[in-house]
């Protein structure tokens, strides 16, 4: 098996957006990434990350036509891309992929993707009025509703938001972090931010108990998951 030489990965992680989806060249077919993907354990619909990464990736070059919506069901967990021994982005292929040529004619299913994969705009949005929006989103007939226009089952529950931000709950209320001997940076994501603030708050806590202080990115963008 080849090992990747930390000039290489260096190399690798330095790239950015069409070059990532290049690193499907490096593939050596070792099928190590799909040992590690948990989707295709559970899901045995789900062919895995060598054959939706990069030997898709090959397909989807000469044709769009060989775009398999199936790739929605990757997470993008990444473990895929840590296991790999050759640096291939796999879980950014999927990822790529999918946001080339998974668009949809606009419907009514495509509005609520709009809706569920744009956190921090309706995250902005709902968290004001935080108590109004879970209330609503929590009727039955709302529920109903959902189910027979955008397709969210009723027997599903959307997340309950916050009132205001994680970020905002920070600046306000936590203590200089600088006192502390050790500093990290903390990518709380978008559901710390607009949805549990106590995931954030705890691990605040925890960490300055560990005499290590917490600092927030000075910017944070959505992951892409959604
Ligand atoms: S992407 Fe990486 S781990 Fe997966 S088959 Fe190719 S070389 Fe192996
Ligand atoms: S990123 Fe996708 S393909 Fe890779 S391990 Fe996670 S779910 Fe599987």
């Amino acid at each position: 098996m080849t090992a990747v030489r930390p000039a290489e990965l260096i190399a690798v992680a330095s790239l950015h957006g069409e070059e990532q989806t290049k690193t499907f060249e490096n593939c050596i077919k070792c099928t190590v990434c799909t040992v590690y993907c948990p989707v295709a354990k559970a899901n045995p619909e789900y062919p895995g990350p060598k054959q939706c990464g990069p030997d898709g990736e090959r397909l989807r070059l000469k044709s769009p036509e060989f775009f398999d919506d199936v790739l929605k069901l990757c997470t993008n967990c990444k473990r895929c891309e840590t296991a790999c021994p050759s640096g291939v982005r796999i879980g950014d292929i999927i990822a790529s992929a999918r946001g080339k040529h998974g668009r949809k004619p606009l419907s009514l299913t495509t509005a609520r993707d709009f809706v569920l994969s744009h956190t921090d705009l309706f995250g902005s949005l709902a968290t004001p009025f935080a108590p109004i929006v879970n209330k609503l989103t929590e009727q039955s007939l709302v529920k109903k509703a959902m189910h027979h226009t955008i397709q969210v089952h009723d027997h599903k529950s959307l997340p309950k938001y916050s009132h205001g931000t994680f970020r905002r709950w920070y600046k306000k209320h936590v203590a200089d972090q600088s006192q502390y001997r050790r500093q990290i940076s903390y990518f709380h994501g978008c559901y710390v931010n607009y949805n549990d603030h106590s995931v954030g708050q705890n691990f605040i806590r925890v960490m300055n108990a560990m005499n290590i202080g917490v600092q927030l990115l000075e910017r944070e963008k959505c992951c892409g998951v959604p």
